[in-house]
């Protein structure tokens, strides 16, 4: 086997190839994969540049399932790492940043060699029309539009393509779909659909230097894009309460959207986490469905506006537990939930029982990376006029990280159509 070239080996190969000796890294890799396909260019770069001191194999799960089992290996792309025949603590799965997988290596070399071969790593200049930070449905809707329209189209993620659509159990309300969609699948066809139109995907990429005068960024420390074009569409994220069983059972009996799950608790019992406007606003719509709300607030009393509070208080189903806050969550069933909360005044606990838990602390928009001069509202969203151009030129933002009123799928893919539309006649 030449150096830097990876090697596909089937199981009965396993023993020979993998446990025989030297350092080794073996990925399950499956076909129609996303993820296997976001890894693929990375596994091969890297193989280019520590493939002398690490062999690089990779074999087929879905053909070698028995030997895939025996090993732990639930899931497509998975890397595992040898020495000596030994298998190594630590395996990495999912959406693999080339960041992950370099520091895993270099721990398998002397750290000379390691800085040794960090030096080969070569930079590498991308050119494109339009660079799109962020692959969620605002993101994904500019990109067809532009690939379309035949503008080289770069879309980045953190993560991998999709957003929070493909966090989302089912969506009902976006159109052309008569029965709730598995919002998985609505991310990959929207994926999908933007690949087919020739947008260039850069997915669990680390992104760093995001320039937005010069529009460009560092992508895996190696690769600059430099773009005529930015979106930013980079989306925003509930804001946590950071208690014991809140990531555990995030869309597993904690909710952070009432126009998506509200309907699944028709004559149930919910409780409501937040007293601002959204927390009431939301709870109100809730309380069409649910047969009884308790909203837990830390304040004695709430801050959303008059109006909205009068129409709590006067709504039947609604019950306040004011100067409380809650400790943490416990799961004992489907619908079946448990919220420890605490009595600020007296510091006593109580558990509440409810078929679900809604959570309304606000969100923060996902704008660290370019806190740069744009122009921003007093929550730190991102300002734009109706052809989503932010403060600085040639710089769009579109999605839940512009600032506006409602944040929805439908919103976010109209927010990208228009941005997409406008850059078109821009570049023109
Ligand atoms: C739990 C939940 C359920 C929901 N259910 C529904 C529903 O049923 N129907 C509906 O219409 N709406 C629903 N919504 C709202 C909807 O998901 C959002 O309005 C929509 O996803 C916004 O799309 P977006 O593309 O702006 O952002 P997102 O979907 O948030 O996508 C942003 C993308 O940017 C990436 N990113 C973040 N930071 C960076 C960075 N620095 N560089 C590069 N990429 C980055 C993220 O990884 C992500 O892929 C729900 C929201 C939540 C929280």
């Amino acid at each position: 086997m030449m150096a830097g070239m990876i090697h596909e080996i089937a199981a009965d190969q396993y023993e020979k190839e993998v446990l025989g000796g030297g350092k080794v890294v073996l990925d399950f890799y499956s076909t129609e994969c996303p993820p296997c396909e976001a890894l693929a260019s990375k596994y091969e770069g890297l193989a280019r540049i520590y493939g002398e001191d690490v062999r690089f194999l990779k074999i087929f799960r879905q053909g070698n399932r028995a030997l895939a089992e025996a090993l732990g290996v639930g899931s497509s792309p998975t890397l595992l790492f040898y020495d000596g025949g030994k298998r190594l603590e630590g395996q990495l799965s999912g959406g693999i940043r080339r960041s992950q997988i370099a520091e895993r290596l270099e721990q398998m070399l002397p750290p000379v060699r390691a800085q040794e071969l960090r030096k080969r790593v070569t930079p590498v200049v991308t050119d494109c029309d339009t660079l799109i930070l962020g692959g969620g449905p605002a993101g994904l809707t500019a990109g067809i539009y532009l690939a379309q329209a035949h503008m080289k189209t770069v879309i980045v993620d953190t993560a991998l393509p999709g957003g929070f659509v493909a966090t989302t159990h089912q969506v009902s309300n976006y159109p052309g779909f008569p029965d709730p969609l598995n919002g998985y699948m609505l991310s990959h066809f929207m994926s999908e659909q933007a690949k087919k139109a020739g947008v260039v995907f850069r997915a669990a990429a680390d992104v760093a230097a995001l320039d937005l005068e010069r529009k460009t960024v560092l992508l895996d420390g190696y690769e600059t894009v430099r773009a005529r074009t930015v979106i930013l569409a980079t989306g925003s994220t509930p804001r946590p309460l950071g208690i014991p069983g809140e990531n555990e059972h995030r869309g597993r009996g904690i909710s952070y959207c009432a126009t998506c799950d509200a309907k699944f608790f028709e004559g149930k019992d919910v409780v409501v986490i937040g007293g601002g406007n959204s927390a009431v606003e939301e709870s109100l719509f809730i309380a069409r469905f649910a047969r009884r709300l308790t909203v837990v607030h830390q304040f004695a009393q709430l801050q959303a506006n008059k109006e909205a509070q009068k129409q709590a208080f006067d709504n039947p189903r609604i019950d306040f537990l004011f100067e409380h806050e809650p400790r943490a969550f416990v799961r004992h069933a489907a619908m079946d939930m448990e919220v420890t909360v605490e009595n600020l005044r007296d510091h006593s606990r109580r558990a509440l029982r409810a078929n679900g838990v809604f959570v309304f602390v606000g969100f923060i928009p996902n704008v660290l990376p370019f806190n740069g001069e744009l122009h921003r509202d007093a929550a730190g969203y991102i300002v734009t006029d109706e052809k989503m151009r932010t403060s600085l030129p040639g710089v769009y933002a579109v999605g839940d990280v512009r600032s506006k009123p409602y944040r929805q799928i439908t919103t976010a893919t109209a927010d990208g159509t228009i941005a997409a539309i406008a850059i078109s006649q821009e570049l023109a």
